[in-house]
């Protein structure tokens, strides 16, 4: 199975609970750039203090903050490869990520594209009620996503590298089916 992965889809599409199951049943490191940014905020450190309004906002926090995250946390990887979730959102980032990964000498394997209708997406992320869950922020970071992250879906394609994978139905059914796209 490809275990060097990178996580593309609009917020609501199940990137995190996806690459949290993925990683477990294979031994990969998860990097979520959310994740690791909510515990900034919850430890009120000056980077967390820096995003917490942003993010509140449904923005993206600058790239020059999220890759010095990401550079960190890549030393870290596991043997077993690793998924990238949340991170590139930006043409920079993913253009900023490809010397970093050409200096490890792993290259990314496949970038997974999790679909779904807007109405889907806005249903679950008002059932998940996190702090930045609203509708109002729901709707901004929809539109954040379109316009500053979809690209990277042609920047991946152009690539080889882009796997499109339906996000509706069951966890299960959906970790089953990128599973198989993946082996
Ligand atoms: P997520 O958990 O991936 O939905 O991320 C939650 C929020 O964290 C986003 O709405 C952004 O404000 C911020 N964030 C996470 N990853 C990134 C990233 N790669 N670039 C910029 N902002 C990010």
């Amino acid at each position: 199975m490809k275990t060097r992965l990178l996580f593309l889809g609009p917020p609501g599409a199940g990137k995190g609970t996806q690459a949290a199951r993925l990683c477990e049943a294979n031994g990969m490191s998860h990097l979520s750039t959310g994740d690791l940014l909510r515990s900034e905020v919850a430890a009120g450190t000056a980077l967390g203090q820096e995003a917490e309004a942003v993010m509140n906002r449904g923005e993206l926090v600058s790239d020059a903050l999220v890759l010095a995250i990401v550079e960190s946390q890549m030393k870290n990887f596991s043997e077993g490869g690793w998924l990238l979730d949340g991170f590139p959102r930006t043409v920079p980032q993913a253009d900023a990520l490809e010397p970093l990964l050409k200096e490890l000498e792993q290259p990314i394997e496949a970038v997974v594209l999790l679909e779904l209708d807007d109405a889907e997406l806005i249903e679950r992320l008002l059932a998940r009620g996190r702090d930045d869950d609203n509708e109002a922020v729901i709707r901004n970071r929809l539109e954040v996503y379109r316009e500053k992250t979809s690209p990277l879906i042609s920047f991946y394609r152009d690539k080889d590298l882009l796997v499109s994978v339906h996000a509706n139905g069951s966890v299960e059914e959906i970790t089953k089916r990128i599973t198989e796209m993946l082996s």
